[in-house]
Order: structure tokens, then C-alpha cells, then sequence
């Protein structure tokens, strides 16, 4: 009676600073996101807002750094940062 041999459940997390999304900028944000670019620490609600739109200023080129809303399997709600726009 062997029980089957569990993979190792390794939850290693991935944190990186997050970048401005521009390619050519690379600014700095003073935020943490995973690989997939969701915020590690949800500071989503200290993004600013336009008209519906949340982003993220970038200090360097003043650019827009747009957050979605995400659903994670577990139905908790997090925010991952999208796209790029002037
Ligand atoms: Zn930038």
C-alpha cells in the first residue's frame, strides 16, 4: 500500500518591482507585481482614476500604466497591470 508520491507543492512566488510597460522606458514603480504582472500587494486602490481608468503613473515618462481587475480561480479578486498608454 504505497501511497502515490506527492509532487513537491513548491509556492515560490515571484516578486519583481514593476516596470513601466512602455519597452523603452523600463521606469521604476514603487510597486511589486508576480511574473504575470498582478500586484503582489494589492495597492490597486492607490492607482489613480480617469474616467474609469485606473493606472499607474510612471515617474519617468508620465505614461499610464493601466490595471484590470482578475478573478483567480479562487474567486479572490486581484489586479494586474495591463497595458501601456500615453
Ligand atoms: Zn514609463
Amino acid at each position: 500500500m504505497a501511497a502515490p508520491q506527492q509532487p513537491k507543492a513548491k509556492k515560490a512566488t515571484d516578486v519583481f518591482a514593476l516596470h513601466c510597460l512602455k519597452p523603452d522606458c523600463g521606469g521604476l514603480l514603487a510597486y511589486e507585481v508576480d511574473a504575470d504582472n498582478v500586484l503582489y500587494v494589492d495597492l490597486a486602490w492607490t492607482a489613480r482614476q480617469d474616467a474609469g481608468v485606473r493606472y499607474f503613473p510612471c515617474p519617468k515618462c508620465s505614461g499610464k500604466n493601466i490595471i484590470e481587475e482578475l478573478r483567480t480561480d479562487k474567486g479572490q479578486l486581484k489586479h494586474n497591470v495591463a497595458r501601456w498608454e500615453p
